[in-house]
């Protein structure tokens, strides 16, 4: 039966989707949201070699204002983005919003680079693409317009989006502000913009637009692979399914937190988050007894975690979309159980051939498996993460082991004794990326990332020592 919470969602939702039919009845305007792909790559072709005109510390303003419009719209926009997608918690995308906001490198990333010696100077500079053309998910739809819009103009480009259709009123209301920001920052109009009704339809027009220079894709293996055979030069940002292997020298209360907090976050939406655990036998009752004691975890006895399978995994095995980035709560109810509202994630004891074991569930129902010794946990850890080189987990305290799965499971991401969001700048080192670039291999994408490489040479002058 629907509860009070979804119904009120579903009306909102209903209220939104008509409010963007009302929209795309009016004219373009000056506010980033055209009516056809073709409009706003033209206009996009014309604000960026406008931003060229501008210097460095100008764009630097402009990239100041697109934080600080991020951070106040920060509520809005993450109520917004859970009530229209059904995804996620708000608390949490709160946190997205201000980390993409706050650790997205800006000009700093494309500083020269210059080598100097007795054949004069050579300049390596980092030249904008020129128009960008980049598909943002469902998942996190605000923190990557955050992020992509931030490092795209950083180093000198525009960029058309091409946001998921189910979370397109977040993804316009994101856009218009942003690009708010950056006309009354002195920016060009058109730097950033997007369609009024973005579908798979306007995807493929932005894909082969011939003034569309570079293609972004942030989301599943599928639009991964469309972009790579555009025959342009394209980011794939793609699916993962991050495995964290605790071993017997890791410490496990630090391990249990880490986790619970890692996999719960959003409700395990992020391509990051640990999708199940993999624990040595000796220490796995200590490992599920500290992720219980948090107090935001609930452990299913086997029955209830057969039947909630049932739920989440459909008859030809796959993921039941329904049940993505919902609340525990949520999920649970559906086999006739009520948790407390602290709980944030349900964990269970799993085989390894368990079906949410391989699958990117994206859901706050977490497999952990028992394994003989921490030689079989790298193993299967590398397994499961079936090659996606995305992110993986380990808690240890031995260095040998560290590096061991390390070297073997070769993941973009690697997060030692911390949480996986560590690994995107939450409370780790490091600068902060929602595309996250596996496939292509660009790693945790910035302003760099985004721009061409040129090299300028001034032979037997200026060596000035
Ligand atoms: P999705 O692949 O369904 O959609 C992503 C974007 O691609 C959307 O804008 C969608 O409209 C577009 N798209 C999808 N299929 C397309 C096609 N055939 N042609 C053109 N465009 C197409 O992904 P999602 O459900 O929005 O996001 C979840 C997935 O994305 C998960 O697998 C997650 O791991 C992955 N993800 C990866 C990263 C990363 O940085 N590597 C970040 C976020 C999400």
């Amino acid at each position: 039966m629907e509860t009070n919470h979804e119904r009120i969602s579903a009306a909102v939702k209903k209220v939104l989707l008509e409010l963007v039919e009302e929209r795309a009845s009016q004219s373009s305007g000056p506010s980033g949201i055209f009516e056809t792909i073709d409009e706003a790559v033209e206009t996009a072709v014309a604000a960026q070699k406008r931003l060229l005109e501008l210097t460095l510390e100008h764009r630097g303003e402009i990239l100041a204002a697109i934080r600080k419009t991020a951070l106040d719209e920060n509520e809005r926009l993450s109520a917004l983005s859970v009530t229209e997608t059904g995804l996620g918690r708000y608390e949490d995308k709160i946190r997205e919003n201000i980390l993409c906001a706050s650790k997205t490198p800006g000009v700093e990333d494309i500083e020269p680079r210059a080598y100097s010696g007795d054949h004069g100077l050579t300049l390596v500079e980092y030249a904008p693409r020129g128009v960008i053309g980049a598909l943002t998910p469902i998942t996190n739809p605000t923190g990557t317009l955050i992020n992509n819009t931030i490092s795209m103009i950083a180093a000198g480009n525009a960029v058309v989006f091409n946001p998921h259709p189910n979370a397109r009123e977040t993804s316009i209301q994101a856009i218009q502000a942003f690009h708010r920001a950056i006309v009354q920052a002195g920016g060009p109009p058109g730097l950033i913009g997007s369609v009024w009704k973005p579908t798979l339809d306007t995807a493929k027009q932005l894909i082969e637009h011939p003034k569309v220079n570079m293609l972004v894709a942030t989301g599943g293996r599928p639009v991964v692979n469309v972009v790579l055979r555009s025959g342009k030069k394209a980011i794939g940002a793609g699916a993962g399914n991050p495995p964290a292997v605790v071993d017997e020298t890791a410490n496990i209360r630090r391990a249990a937190i880490s986790i619970v907090n890692g996999a719960s976050i959003n409700n395990n939406i992020f391509c990051t988050s640990e999708k199940e655990v993999i624990v040595v036998d000796a220490v796995a009752d200590a490992l599920i007894k500290f992720m219980l004691e948090t107090g935001k975890a609930c452990l299913l006895t086997p029955e209830q975690a057969r039947s909630v399978t049932t739920v989440v995994v459909t008859a030809d095995g796959k993921i039941n979309t329904s049940f993505i980035g919902k609340d525990v709560q949520v999920i649970l109810k559906e086999i006739g159980m009520t948790l407390g509202a602290d709980c944030r994630i349900a964990i269970f004891e799993a085989t390894r051939d368990h079906p949410l074991v391989w699958l990117e569930q994206m859901m706050p129902v977490l497999p952990i498996v028992r394994v003989s010794d921490v030689g079989d946990a790298i193993g299967f850890g590398v397994e499961v993460e079936q090659g996606n080189r995305h992110t993986a987990v380990m808690h240890s305290n031995h260095v040998d082991h560290m590096t061991a799965f390390a070297r073997k499971v070769q993941t973009t991401i690697f997060v030692k004794n911390g949480p996986s969001y560590a690994g995107i700048g939450l409370g780790g080192e490091g600068h902060t990326s929602f595309t996250i670039a596996g496939p292509t291999g660009e790693g945790l994408t910035s302003a760099r990332t985004f721009t061409r490489v040129r090299r300028c040479t001034l032979v037997d002058s200026f060596r000035i020592i």
